[in-house]
C-alpha cells in the first residue's frame, strides 16, 4: 500500500532525512520511533505531501505521490494527523468535522457518527470552539478529523506529545480501536511502550536513517539498543510484561 524509496528532505543545508525506505502492506502498523530531530515529523510530511522531499519516491496504492500536494494525495486516501494537531482554532468541533467531510467533497456523512462514537468526549462538546479545547481533546478532534475523509491510510504523528498519561490512554485505546477495523497505520512516537502494542513492524531512526527495524518482539530483546536510539538514558519505555 505504501512504498517508500530512499527517500531525502533538507531544509537548505540541513538534512533531515537520508536515503529512508519503507515499505507498508495493506492492514498493517508500522511505527517510526526516535529521539527529537531524527527525522520523524519531517518523513510524515514529505509522504503526506507537505514538504516536497529532495529525493527519492513515495508510492502509495500504486500511484507515484512524489512530490504531490497534500490536497491530491488526501484525495486518493491517505491522511496525516500531523504533529501540533492544527485544527482551525476558530470553528467548533463540528465544524472542523464538516470542513474535513467537505474537503473530500462530501457533505455530512454517517462517518460523522463513528467519530463522535469513538470519541464521545467529542460529542458532548461539539459546539465548542476547538482553540478551548485542551491538548487531549485537539488531538481527538484531529484523529476525528482525518477520519472524516474515510482514509485508507492513517499517518499519525506522535499522538502522545504533551497529553497527560489519562488523555493518552484514552488517546491509544481510540488509535487501538481504529486498528481493530483494518485500519493501515504509520505511527511516529518517541515512546515505545505506546506505539510497540499496536505496531506489526517497528523502525528505529536517527539522524534521518533507520538503524534498526523488525518486529517490537525482535526490537525488545535489545533494550539498549532502543534506549540508546531513542536518547534515553536510563530503563527504555518499552512494554511491561503483565
Ligand atoms: P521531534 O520529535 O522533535 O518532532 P523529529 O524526529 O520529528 O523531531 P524533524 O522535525 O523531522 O524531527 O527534524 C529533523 C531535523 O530537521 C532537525 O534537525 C530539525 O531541526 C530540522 N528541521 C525540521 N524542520 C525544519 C525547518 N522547517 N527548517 C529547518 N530545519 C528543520
Amino acid at each position: 500500500m505504501l512504498t517508500v524509496e530512499s527517500l531525502k528532505v533538507t531544509y537548505g543545508s540541513i538534512r533531515a532525512v537520508s536515503r529512508l525506505d519503507l515499505s507498508l502492506g495493506k492492514g498493517r502498523v508500522a511505527a517510526l520511533l526516535g529521539a527529537n530531530g531524527a527525522g520523524k515529523s519531517s518523513t510524515m510530511r514529505a509522504i503526506g505531501g507537505l514538504l516536497r522531499p529532495s529525493g527519492g519516491r513515495v508510492v502509495f496504492d500504486g500511484t507515484d505521490i512524489t512530490g504531490m500536494p497534500a490536497h491530491r494525495v488526501a484525495r486518493l486516501g491517505l491522511a496525516l494527523v500531523p504533529e501540533g494537531r492544527m485544527v482551525v482554532g476558530c470553528l467548533t468541533v463540528q465544524e472542523n468535522l464538516d470542513l474535513s467531510a467537505y474537503a473530500r467533497g462530501r457533505r455530512r456523512t454517517a462517518l460523522v457518527d463513528e467519530v463522535y462514537d469513538l470519541f464521545p468526549r467529542l460529542a458532548e462538546r461539539r459546539r465548542q470552539t476547538a482553540a478551548l479545547m485542551s491538548g487531549g481533546e485537539q488531538q481527538m478532534l484531529a484523529i476525528g478529523r482525518a477520519l472524516m475523509t474515510a482514509p485508507s491510510l492513517l499517518l499519525l504523528d506522535e499522538p502522545s506529545m504533551g497529553l497527560s498519561p489519562a488523555l493518552v490512554d484514552t488517546v491509544f485505546a481510540a488509535i487501538s480501536a481504529i486498528r481493530a477495523t483494518g485500519m493501515t497505520m504509520l505511527l511516529v512516537e518517541q515512546n515505545a511502550a505506546l506505539a510497540f502494542p499496536l505496531a506489526d513492524h517497528a523502525c528505529l531512526i536517527q539522524r534521518g536513517e533507520i538503524v534498526a527495524e523488525g518486529t517490537p518482539e525482535e526490537l525488545e530483546k535489545d533494550p539498549a539498543t532502543i534506549a540508546r536510539h531513542l536518547g534515553i538514558e536510563d530503563e527504555p519505555r518499552v512494554k511491561e510484561s503483565s
